[in-house]
């Protein structure tokens, strides 16, 4: 036929806001629309911290596609993209390829280890679904290992690689979470450490440094140890070396230090920086006219020159400002500039604690978490309205 085909890649932040906002402004024949997800649901991956340290369950961190976007509008394949292969105008999923006139790449970013031996094989990593399940019943078989071997309090040690947005976070649940499985394993809760490594010479870089030292001091008192400008130089199966050659001996390393883009972007021979493509101002690849690349997978300049860290309030942007382009084209209508604008951040530090930057205001204690929360709600009311805020908001 010759209506467009436009096919996304990925059910993250960047696809499903490409989706929402496509199926609200394509008028009916106007376009084929297919989205393609590894699995059936989207995950709120800046909520996957606390189903990583065990203080929510998994079931409230996901929402079954079919509940977010209409399947009249939007064909939904349930499939791994395997290749893409731009000079064809395909993409190879695992079981079929699907051709496409417009193609958005949003399929997320995979650690970045930058090199350091044994990270890959020996560290944890908070990324999806199945990577939390797996943390959380790691950290809990942990406690069990120690009762039937008192004297590996190694057992009882947990890393934490990175001091970045998703270190922090996971920290001030895990320090939450400790006392409860102390009490549930009867474990004497002195034994346990938990251990955040830092190579660079602050926590949460380039956040307010009066709220990193109380982020810092939030957390301490918890129970949280920092070693800050302090590279980890190889993981091996009995814990991390660090600094010197300073071994420290655990069974958790997860490691949050690092994000690079997916690797099937550097394999389609996009050029790209640590698997990320560099975007032209309407978040094409260069080079590809009809190739749009969001949220992890992008690279987004600020007016200085420096790039900007990928985040979800990003991803969210950039996939509005996407589906206008692509409905722009279809109608020959100019595209539009992608500027990012900064809503704020916000860092949770467990129940009740977190620090943030919002309408030019620093914000801590119980009033950011209640920001956080309020960011969380507004996300959910985005992409599944009312009856997705009421069905999944009360776990917030
Ligand atoms: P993602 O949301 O990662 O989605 C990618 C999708 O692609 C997934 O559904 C995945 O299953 C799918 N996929 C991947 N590979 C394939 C394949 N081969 N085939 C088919 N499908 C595939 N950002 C903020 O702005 N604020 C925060 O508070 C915040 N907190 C965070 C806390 C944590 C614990 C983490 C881990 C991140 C946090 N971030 C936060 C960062 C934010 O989550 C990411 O920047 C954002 O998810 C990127 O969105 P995306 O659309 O690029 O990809």
């Amino acid at each position: 036929s010759s209506i467009p085909k436009i096919v996304i890649l990925g059910a993250g932040y960047g696809g499903v806001l490409t989706s929402l906002r496509l199926q609200k402004e394509l008028n009916y024949n106007e376009a084929d629309v297919t989205l393609v997800n590894k699995h059936d649901y989207h995950y709120i991956t800046t909520h996957l911290h606390m189903p990583a340290a065990g203080t929510d369950n998994p079931e409230n961190a996901r929402v079954n596609i079919s509940k977010l976007i209409d399947e009249f509008k939007i064909d939904f394949v349930k499939s791994t993209v395997v290749q893409i292969r731009p000079q064809d105008r395909k993409v190879i999923l695992e079981d079929g390829t699907l051709s496409y006139d417009y193609l958005i790449v949003g399929l997320g970013g995979e650690p970045e280890t930058f090199g350091i031996p044994g990270l890959g094989e020996h560290a944890m990593n908070i990324r999806s679904i199945n990577s939390v399940r797996l943390i959380r019943e790691h950290i809990e078989y942990q406690f069990a290992r120690f009762k039937r071997e008192p004297h590996r309090t190694d057992f009882l040690t947990f890393i934490v690689g990175g001091a970045g947005f998703t270190g922090i976070e996971f920290i001030g649940e895990l320090a939450d979470r400790i006392p409860e499985l102390c009490k549930q394993f009867d474990v004497d809760t002195s034994l346990v450490k938990i251990i955040n490594i830092e190579a660079a010479p602050t926590a949460l870089p380039g956040f307010d440094p009066e709220l990193v030292e109380y982020a810092m001091q939030v957390l301490q008192k918890k129970g949280v140890t920092f070693r800050i400008g302090t590279a980890i130089k190889e993981c091996t199966p009995d814990g991390v070396v660090v600094g010197e050659g300073e071994e420290i001996k655990s069974q958790t390393v997860i490691w949050t230090g690092g994000v690079r883009g997916n690797r099937l972007i550097e394999e389609a021979g996009f050029e790209t920086m640590r698997g990320r493509v560099k975007v032209d101002e309407f978040l094409r690849a260069p080079g590809h006219e009809n190739i749009y690349i969001l949220g992890d997978n992008s690279l987004v300049f600020n007016p200085e020159g420096r790039p900007y860290p990928p985040t979800a309030q990003m991803a969210m942007q950039q996939g509005v400002n996407c589906a206008h382009n692509l409905v722009a084209s279809i109608r020959n209508q100019p595209l539009k500039t992608y500027t990012y604008v900064s809503k704020g951040t916000v860092a949770s530090l467990g129940k009740g604690e977190a620090i943030g930057v919002a309408f030019g205001k620093k914000y801590k204690g119980r009033l950011a978490a209640w920001l956080k929360k309020a960011i969380d709600l507004r996300y959910l009311f985005i992409i599944g309205g009312i009856p997705l805020v009421l069905r999944k908001g009360k776990f917030l």
